[in-house]
């Protein structure tokens, strides 16, 4: 199957499972998540329209975001764990860091997109089902995050991200997205990032505004 098929069959799943929930499917925004996919694959998909891309390791975002340069309409979505070492190399292109976890990881960015003049979007990264050695902070840590980046000119927070416990049935995530939904309704973030290739329908269904789909979109991964 070509990107184009699988993003007409992702985007028609989208749509249903916004109608079963009454919701409006222009609120939700598909980043492709194309990690461990080659150049190639992005090219495919750019030709068809997207624009929104999702990446987890930043050596490889680099080396993506110079293949296509400055003058491409992309969007790129950071959404794996990052050191703060390397929040340097992504500050100066980047459209959103979607896995914030800790406020020493904040202000980096906050000092970085200073010397670039940049307000840098980010979301927080929530450990929502509190598992052990699981990226993300629980709630209570979200919640001082969240208040600590006020003092914080060029970071934005826009909403909160969580990648649920593994489940074999996508229906387990359920309750978890429900929680970070709460959460973030409580917080008054708009933006909830929920919903992977497996689970995504049911995130939508609880109220998810961006979901990260990587093989449902590119195949698997290589
Ligand atoms: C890889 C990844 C995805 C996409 O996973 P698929 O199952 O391929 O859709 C989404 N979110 C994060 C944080 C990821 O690391």
């Amino acid at each position: 199957m070509s990107f184009t098929e699988r993003k007409q069959e992702v985007t028609g799943r989208i749509i249903a499972a916004c109608k079963r929930v009454g919701r409006d499917p222009s609120r939700v925004r598909l980043l492709a998540v194309s990690k461990a996919q080659p150049v190639s694959a992005l090219d495919e998909a750019y030709a068809c329209g997207q624009q929104m891309f999702g990446e987890n390791y930043v050596q490889e975002l680099k080396e993506k975001a110079a293949h296509f340069g400055e003058v491409a309409a992309i969007q790129w979505h950071f959404i794996g764990a990052l050191q703060t070492n390397k929040v340097k190399y992504i500050i100066p292109f980047v459209a959103c860091i979607h896995s914030v976890d800790s406020e020493k990881l904040m202000l980096e960015i906050d000092k970085r997109a200073r010397a670039h003049n940049r307000r840098i979007r980010i979301m927080i990264e929530v450990n929502i089902a509190d598992e052990p050695q699981k990226a993300g902070c629980t709630p209570q840590e979200a919640r001082a995050l969240f208040t600590r980046s006020k003092a914080c000119e060029f970071v934005n927070v826009i909403g909160l991200m969580t990648v649920p416990p593994a489940a074999n049935i996508a229906e387990e995530s359920r309750i978890h997205f429900k929680a970070l939904k709460q959460l973030a309704d409580e917080l008054n973030l708009s933006e909830i990032s929920m919903g992977m290739s497996h689970d995504f329908e049911i995130a939508i269904e609880e109220g998810a505004t961006i979901v990260r789909v990587g093989t449902a979109l590119f195949g698997a991964r290589h």
